[in-house]
């Protein structure tokens, strides 16, 4: 199938500074979108740099050499980040997630980190501070994010084998001292760590029983995440997609397995436990199914991007200036209001319709670079 391919910093120049009029709004905790989904969860990409070039999300082909990255005047600060967050956890976010690009390569994150860990919701709980990495740097800040006050980390790590690792992180980065990273997080307190695992035919599927024997008694808990269509420049098929009834149907046959219950609604990882009946074991599985079984009705994130524009989906093909009303001296009450406005407009189901956009290419919206928005 074609993709419309449109160059990715055309692309963040064409997103225009919100033109939504600044009406003023104090918030109430509760915002629902179209569909009566909440604003619940707050993606931050801090960087939109990375150390890795993994097949599936930062082609070489593309992230070359000549490749353009955002010029450090454009990055939102870790003041201006903190502002925007303060704003959305008064609508009612109680999760936030900081990510990339790579974000252990933002410079002293574990002052944002700081400065995050402070926010509480309307109720006065704790956030729920967390971190998705590649694992290339966590051996070495494992210790300061867990003292900065993040609660746990997520590590992509896509094979346990290291030529498989090297093919889909194309640096040639080594597995060890992924793993490194995964024991040295657990140590100091920021599990249970969390592994996903890109899973695309023909490149690592190899991978999957191997992974979850390595990980089956641990405290780690793996999730296998189905190659998705973000963005235009990995050449996603529907044919290099294995979904995630496969991944289980080839794990159940080696090591029995039962279903477990969501840990709460909207759970984007459906859970699976070793059987206690099989050849012993306690340690739990998670599959997520983007592309084979859309769950946009519970979609509950915002994202927001290095650069301070607010995404309402993962597959979204512009995203609302947020930056611009920070930078001109916008009030809080009027942020709050743009987010507001925006939250509630919001009616992206972007998955759930994959297979109209799949019958017509050319009507389907250009989307944006995972690494530019956040995974
Ligand atoms: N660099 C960090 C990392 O790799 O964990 C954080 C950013 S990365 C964009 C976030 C997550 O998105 C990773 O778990 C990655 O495997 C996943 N991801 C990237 N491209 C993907 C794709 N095409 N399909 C499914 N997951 C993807
Ligand atoms: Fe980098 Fe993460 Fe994307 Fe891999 S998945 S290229 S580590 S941002
Ligand atoms: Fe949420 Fe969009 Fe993904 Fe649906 S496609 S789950 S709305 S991010």
């Amino acid at each position: 199938m074609s993709h419309r391919i449109i160059s990715i910093i055309d692309q963040r120049v064409a997103t225009s500074p919100s033109l939504l009029p600044h009406v003023m709004e104090t918030p109430t905790g509760t915002l629902n979108d179209t569909l009566a989904r909440p604003l619940r969860d707050l993606r931050i990409s801090v960087t939109d740099r990375c150390n890795f070039r993994c097949v599936y999300c930062m082609p070489k082909s593309t992230f070359d050499k000549n490749y353009t990255y955002l010029p450090h005047s454009d990055l939102l600060t870790f003041e201006e980040i903190t502002r925007l967050a303060t704003h959305f956890v008064a609508h009612g976010v109680e999760k936030i997630r900081l990510t990339g690009g790579e974000p252990l390569l933002r410079k002293n994150l574990e002052r944002l980190i700081e400065q995050l860990a402070r926010l509480r919701t309307p109720d006065g709980r704790d956030l729920d501070l967390t971190l998705t990495t590649n694992g290339a740097l966590l051996a070495q800040k494992a210790r300061s994010l867990k003292d900065a006050g993040l609660k746990r980390v997520t590590v992509s790590l896509d094979a346990l084998d290291d030529a498989s690792f090297k093919r889909m992180n194309d640096v040639d980065f080594p597995v060890s001292q992924v793993l490194e990273g995964i024991d040295a997080a657990q140590a100091v307190g920021l599990g249970p760590v969390k592994i996903n695992m890109v899973v695309k035919k023909g490149v690592n599927e190899q991978e999957i029983l191997p992974m979850a024997r390595y990980f089956r008694d641990t405290p780690h808990i793996l999730r296998f995440i189905e190659y998705m269509d973000v963005g235009a420049s990995n050449g996603w098929r529907m044919d290099d997609v294995i979904p995630s009834a496969e991944v289980v149907r080839r794990i159940a046959l080696d090591m029995p397995l039962e279903a477990l219950d969501a840990n709460y609604p909207g759970e984007t990882a459906r859970r699976w436990r070793y059987r206690q009946d099989g050849d012993g074991g306690s340690g739990e599985i998670g599959v997520i199914s983007s592309v084979t079984g859309a769950f946009c009705g519970d979609c509950t994130r915002a994202r927001l991007s290095t650069e301070g524009k607010l995404y309402t989906c993962l597959f979204a093909s512009s995203g609302h200036e947020l930056r611009a009303l920070l930078r001109n001296g916008n009030s809080d009450a009027e942020i709050a209001g743009v987010i507001g406005q925006v939250w509630r407009a919001r009616g992206d189901r972007y998955s759930q319709l994959r297979s109209q956009h799949l019958a017509n290419p050319t009507d389907a919206p250009a989307k944006v670079e995972m690494s530019y928005i956040g995974g």
